[in-house]
């Protein structure tokens, strides 16, 4: 049996295919590639109870990821995070059977360690020994401890103002990492310029093949962890789409295999700010690609992506499956965070609150029914955003009384 049933790269624009195993980047036409296996191989040899006794991460599910060689896998135990029911939040919104599925506790505390786990493994896989990206912060930091761990060298060029933990996680992991007075665009235009003229390895998003692949592993495990029954719903907070891309991408694959069934794929969820809403407004209007938005601006850096790569891919995902697209305010936002962690004890990263809001409001809409089973995604840890939350709190002098207690706890009742 094969370590990896990987077949080859193929083009989703022009259909063109490309050799595994060789370093690419996008397709001529310019579209993504895609990475593709040989499912009706692995449909006979491999089944759902033979995954039960390998360890609890992504590499579970070796022979549907690209690396071929074992001794290449890089990784620092990332995957296989908890589904959790989310009963009191739910209740209060009508969704009983709300889960969430916390990516906060991954590696680097983002999943964007799941895309970099196997983005790095395959660049080692290939012998690249550099690689370059821009980055508004997350994806950064989890390229460039990855690499660190396979022993690549990185350089990353991020916003002055991507928040200051990434920054710091980027520049102790040994990254070449520059500041750019200017946005991730711009951050952009500076990569592509010194990857061509040092010939590294661009590994912005969806512009080498493999970090889509990382980023499926969501759906193969909420699909493990609910047994082989896909939910109804998922919502999944979007910036260059490549974990919706990446989930609807696992479901297709499981249902070739015959792990789920043929018949249901859950409604797919974009969730975006309004401060930068392409995706939704190309939904809106029925469109197959989005257009690039203006001014940007919101408090969930990891989803302000103006203009995606993978646009059409987000929104076939959308289109196939039922599902739809929302933008919600950064103030729901705030409000959204504070609610989950009072009520669930979960401290969610803004983009995950994004989409806790938005799975109310489409509840309010009735377009998520009451006795449905819905999985958001919360795609990071609020700790990574400490300067998000910002409470006045009461100052003691040293031996003064607190007087308020009853009061508080009145207000509780
Ligand atoms: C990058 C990021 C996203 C958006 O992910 P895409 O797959 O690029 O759409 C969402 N949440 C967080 C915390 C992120 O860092
Ligand atoms: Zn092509």
């Amino acid at each position: 049996m094969k370590f990896s049933y990987v077949s080859h790269l193929q083009c989703p624009k022009c259909d063109k295919q490309y050799n595994a195993g060789e370093k690419h980047q996008l397709c001529e036409c310019g579209s993504p590639l895609l990475v593709n296996y040989d499912l009706e191989s692995l449909r006979d040899i491999l089944k759902p109870e033979d995954l039960i006794k390998r360890k609890a991460d992504l590499w579970r599910y070796k022979e549907l990821l690209p690396v071929q060689r074992e001794e290449n896998i890089v990784t620092l135990g990332e995957g296989m995070t908890p589904l959790i029911p989310m009963e009191r939040i739910g209740a209060e919104m009508g969704i009983p059977k709300l889960h969430m599925k916390d990516e906060g506790i991954i590696p680097t505390g983002t999943f964007k360690a799941r895309g970099a786990a196997v983005g790095v493994s395959m660049a080692k896989e290939l012998g690249i020994p550099e690689l370059a990206m821009p980055t508004n912060g997350n994806a950064g930091a989890s390229w460039a401890l990855y690499a660190a761990r396979g022993g690549i060298k990185s350089t990353i060029v991020m916003p002055v103002d991507a928040p200051k933990i990434t920054r710091n996680e980027c520049a102790i992991a040994g990254a070449n990492l520059y500041l750019v007075d200017g946005l991730i665009s711009d951050a952009g235009k500076i990569v592509a310029q010194t990857v061509q003229n040092q010939g590294l390895f661009d590994v912005s998003t969806l512009k080498e093949p493999y970090r889509i692949e990382g980023k499926k592993t969501m759906g193969f495990e909420i699909a493990e962890q609910m047994d082989w029954k896909v939910p109804d719903v998922i919502l999944y907070p979007t910036g260059g789409g490549v974990g919706l891309i990446g989930i609807y991408k696992a479901l297709k694959e499981l249902q070739t295999l015959g792990w789920i069934p043929e018949g249901k794929l859950p409604r797919l969820v974009a969730v975006q700010s309004d401060g930068c809403a392409p995706i939704v407004k190309a939904w809106q209007e029925g469109k197959k690609e989005s257009e690039f938005w203006e001014g940007s601006e919101t408090l969930a850096f990891g989803i302000n992506v103006p203009k995606a790569l993978g646009d059409f891919l987000v929104l076939e995902s959308l289109y196939e499956t039922n599902g739809c697209a929302i933008a919600i305010d950064d103030a729901t936002v705030l409000e959204e965070q504070k609610r989950i962690a009072e009520l669930e004890g979960a401290f969610v990263c803004p983009e995950g609150a994004a989409v806790f809001a938005a799975a109310r409001r489409l509840r309010e809409q009735n377009w998520i029914k009451e006795e449905e089973v819905v999985v958001v995604l919360n795609t990071g840890a609020g700790i990574k955003y400490p300067d998000t939350v910002d409470f006045e709190l009461p100052t003691l002098q040293p031996g003064e009384l607190i007087t308020k207690t009853e009061v508080l706890i009145e207000d509780q009742e």
